[in-house]
């Protein structure tokens, strides 16, 4: 069976629960994408900036001291950090930009949360000389004062969002506003596998280039496939790119890394799979953080990129089937982690990232036998290194 079905679900999860008037511009992407994606043109064309411009294929790293320290877990690392901007997040925003190209818009708009998915949308705006407005948190744009710089130095407009909480899901809903308002010219990237159909399948398939060159890379090194598949999840959209080419590979386990803040038995922290209940955020249905009455809850991590009370629908479906297991690590073992691979590498990963590698300290107690992992490492340490420096 091919998810997601004509409708958008995955399983119970997913559609587009919508306003009225973005009923018309989500079917004008449908059509596009059907169209895109029998175009070779359109395949090369993402091909070459994916290589030319970002700097795919990342190498599959092994990490050899790291898993000298982990003992029973033979570590291979997916360096996504390598890439243009940093981090994953490329992938997808290069893939969403052509798309706006061809369906003549010429106005980009997006929201964002830490600022790495506004600085990635920002930085293919100005690749393709298009005009673009990032939504941010008036909270966010305190915390990540520099990535703001950077957007504008990009020549982007940031509109700051003082509604809500002043974080990601409000600068969402300002974004969704502004596109209900200019649908005819203006193209809304959306920075993971979350928001109302096509956007979770249209970015788990620009980001699934993780897990399709993982896999080959895996084999030539091993030949065999590995034991376990290990990522963190915000959105999802790294934990489902590297996932994806694996799905039917039942051998291959899966582990999502939720952020735990300060811990699972407080109000403070992200983990929306762990700890939520199924609703409906941000125009799709999947597993949230939210109150009796439905009002979804501020979310809390130490990294703002994993700082959302929602989940990509298709991560919901994978935890209800058992395809995929989640977790959650705290922003204290996200610090370790931080140092672990700093340390053991000479990395130094995103503080995001920096919960996959926590996790591995406690999966390589519980494995009995010698296990391969793959990590994905989302992202680079560079913009929470004076965070870090504060918290230390
Ligand atoms: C944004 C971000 C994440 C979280 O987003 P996903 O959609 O869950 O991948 C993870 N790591 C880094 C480095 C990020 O910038």
């Amino acid at each position: 069976m091919k998810l997601p079905d004509k409708r958008g679900h995955f399983g119970e999860f997913g559609g587009k629960f919508v306003p009225e008037t973005l009923m018309s511009p989500l079917a004008e992407l449908e059509t596009a994408l059907k169209t895109l994606k029998k175009n070779k043109r359109f395949k090369a064309e993402f091909s070459f900036y994916l290589k030319e411009y970002a700097g795919r294929p990342t190498n599959l790293y092994f990490a050899q001291r790291l898993s000298k320290r982990l003992k029973n877990l033979k570590v291979y690392l997916k360096r996504e950090d390598t890439l243009h901007t940093g981090a994953h997040k490329i992938n997808n925003t290069i893939g969403q930009i052509l798309i706006a190209k061809h369906m003549k818009k010429n106005r980009i708009i997006a929201e964002t949360g830490a600022g790495q998915h506004g600085v990635a949308t920002a930085t293919v705006a100005s690749l393709f000389g298009l005009q673009c407005c990032i939504y941010m948190g008036a909270e966010d744009m305190k915390r990540q004062a520099l990535n703001v710089f950077r957007m504008r130095l990009l020549g982007a407009e940031v509109i700051e969002v003082k509604s809500g909480s002043q974080t990601l899901k409000d600068a969402m809903n300002e974004a969704i506003r502004d596109w209900v308002t200019n649908v005819q010219n203006t193209f809304y990237i959306i920075g993971s596998v979350a928001g109302p159909h096509p956007y979770p399948v249209m970015v788990r398939d620009f980001q699934a280039v993780i897990g399709q060159e993982a896999r080959e890379q895996f084999f030539v090194k091993e030949k065999k496939l590995p034991d376990y598949l290990i990522a963190c999840v915000g959105g999802g959209s790294n934990a489902m790119g590297l996932f994806h080419a694996f799905f039917q590979d039942k051998t291959v386990k899966m582990v999502g890394v939720e952020a735990a803040g300060f811990g699972l038995h407080t109000k403070e922290h992200a983990a929306s799979l762990s700890q939520g209940s199924v609703g409906i955020l941000h125009g799709s249905k999947s597993s949230l953080l939210q109150n009796r009455e439905g009002q979804i809850r501020v979310a809390h991590s130490i990294a703002a990129g994993l700082d959302y009370p929602g989940v990509g629908p298709e991560h919901a479906y994978y935890k209800k089937i058992g395809r995929a297991t989640y977790v959650a690590v705290t922003d204290r073992e996200a610090l370790q982690g931080l140092k672990l691979l700093s340390r053991a590498e000479g990395i130094i990963p995103a503080l995001e990232t920096a919960h996959a590698i926590a996790y591995l300290e406690k999966l390589a107690q519980e494995v009995k036998r010698k296990a391969t992992v793959i990590v994905c490492l989302s992202g680079r340490g560079d913009k929470d290194v004076a965070a870090v420096k504060e918290l230390m």
